[in-house]
């Protein structure tokens, strides 16, 4: 409270106890004088006046002392309340009422104290709440963050142990795309490669598709739509909504609906694939799956590049660059695993040995690059002409071996004789040089026997093989299937 209001409560006070004093002198005079005793006029009035002074002067000291300065101190602790919210508490300002105010004034003081205290451990709790919350929420993020980089880890591990399996690349394609299409719950995943040369791609491994097989092979040209274009481009594509496309379908075989991401397929900057995966509803990949994806993509370059490169190295550590036949060690391979196949199923397996009759004559007349032009023309003969399961190897210079799995002496025989036979009919070049002017060659042909290894077998058909150059040339001869490898079956010659 100012000190002036202060002030004027107490010379309120005081005026009014003059007033009263004055009025108490006034009946005072007029009792005095109807008592009929005589007062000089004059020392009435100084009295009255320093009575009345006195008494004004006095309640307004008491009223200053005893009301104004308590009255004051209440009202200062509600205004530093109100102004400052301060909480210092009142000193005890007596019995009576404004005691009793004073004390009010505290308890209210003290219930304020500890509401405010509530208020700041609520306050703080609350803060504890929501940082625990924001902790929460940024661990189940990195949680998440962390199982998608496992997925992804796990993912692009499966691709690379895929790759490093032996298997021929659709079969790696097939696993990678399968593995794809379950790992990020797809509705189809499909794996092209691109033909930059001829511009093409073509469908090597699908999945979600009822019938993938009828699919695979498929071509799509570089002009046609969206897989072309990522083909053509290397950039990934990601469509949000497939029955928004202006162009019409993106591909026949993938349903006009949901979204689809489409993206390259890469390795050292070249474009070997596309890979396509779509999911039912529109919008469906979010930048971290387009992220992983784009990483499998890098990865499955290198797991094609490692499966081509695999095969190329195993061909050739098989093949014979001359010919593109098989050689010695894919004969002892397929040989081995035939006769395992044989034991196991009982059935017949059967080999030819074959050789080129005169054939340095050949060489000798007309050169090596025309003899190898004829060994070359030779194996082409062969290829065509016998089955897809019958292993053909150049075994040496003009020689030659014919694995036929599941083929009876008698079939081996046959066999022998439609190739002889070709051969003789068949123009080589420099085949009009050799005897008869035709190039022509000698066949021993051997089945397998019980408990025989394969280097026996092969002996037998060389041992016949042999025998046909003995009769002559240009025949074959079977070993017989008795231990007597002496006798000889079949002689045939045109
Ligand atoms: P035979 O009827 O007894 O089998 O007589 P041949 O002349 O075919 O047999 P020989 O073993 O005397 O000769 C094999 C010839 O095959 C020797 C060589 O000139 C030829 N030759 C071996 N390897 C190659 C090759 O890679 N290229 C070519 N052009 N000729 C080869
Ligand atoms: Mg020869
Ligand atoms: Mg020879």
């Amino acid at each position: 409270m100012p000190v002036a209001s202060r002030r004027r409560i107490a010379a309120h006070a005081g005026v009014q106890a003059a007033a009263l004093s004055f009025v108490l002198s006034v009946v005072g005079w007029f009792a005095v004088r109807s008592l009929g005793i005589d007062m000089d006029l004059s020392i009435f009035a100084w009295a009255t006046g320093v009575g009345v002074a006195v008494a004004g002067l006095v309640t307004a000291i008491c009223v200053e002392f005893s009301v104004g300065r308590r009255i004051s101190q209440i009202v200062g602790a509600l205004d530093a309340h109100a102004r400052q919210s301060s909480l210092l508490r009142l000193p005890d300002l007596g019995d009576d009422e404004i005691g009793e105010i004073g004390r009010a004034l505290n308890d209210l003081l003290a219930n304020l104290s500890s509401l405010e205290a509530r208020m700041i451990e609520q306050g703080q709790e609350l803060r504890h709440t929501r940082e625990e919350l924001i902790l929460k929420r940024a661990l189940s993020l990195k949680s998440a963050e962390l199982e998608q980089r496992l997925r992804e880890r796990a993912l692009l591990f499966d691709i690379v142990r895929a790759s490093a399996s032996e298997q021929e690349l659709d079969g790696v394609l097939e696993d990678i795309a399968n593995r794809l299409g379950r790992a990020l719950d797809l509705r189809e995943c499909l794996l092209f490669l691109v033909d930059s040369g001829t511009r093409r791609l073509t469908l090597r491994a699908a999945y979600g598709f009822e019938k993938p097989g009828e699919l695979l092979e498929r071509i799509v040209l570089f002009d046609e739509g969206a897989l072309g274009k990522v083909a053509e481009t290397g950039e990934a594509l990601i469509v949000e909504n497939l029955a928004n496309l202006e162009d019409g379908p993106l591909w026949e075989p993938i349903p006009p609906e949901g979204s689809i991401a489409i993206l390259p397929v890469c390795h050292h900057g070249k474009i070997t694939g596309v890979m396509a995966a779509s999911r039912a509803e529109p919008s469906a990949f979010t930048e971290v799956e387009t992220g992983l994806l784009e990483a499998i993509g890098d990865q499955l370059g290198l797991a094609i590049r490692h499966t081509q490169l695999f095969h190329e190295l195993r061909r050739g550590s098989q093949h014979d660059d001359l010919t593109g036949l098989g050689n010695r060690r894919l004969l002892r391979i397929r040989l081995q695993d035939e006769l395992h196949r044989a034991e196991r199923f009982g059935q017949s397996v059967s080999v030819l040995a074959i050789d080129i009759d005169h054939f340095k004559a050949l060489n000798d007349r007309h050169g090596h690059p025309t003899g190898d032009a004829s060994l070359r023309k030779l194996a082409g003969l062969m290829t065509r002409n016998l089955r897809r399961i019958d292993t053909i190897a150049r075994i040496g210079g003009e020689e030659f071996v014919v694995l036929l799995p599941r083929t009876t002496p008698e079939e081996a025989a046959q066999v022998g004789e439609k190739l002889r036979s070709l051969v003789e009919i068949a123009e080589f070049p420099g085949g009009g040089g050799q005897p008869g002017g035709r190039l022509t060659i000698s066949v021993g042909a051997a089945s397998l026997r019980p408990d025989e290894t394969g280097a026996d077998l092969l002996a037998r058909a060389d041992t016949a093989l042999y025998e046909a150059k003995d009769r002559g040339r240009n025949c074959v001869v079977s070993a017989i299937q008795s231990a007597d490898v002496a006798r000889w079956a079949t002689t045939s010659r045109i």
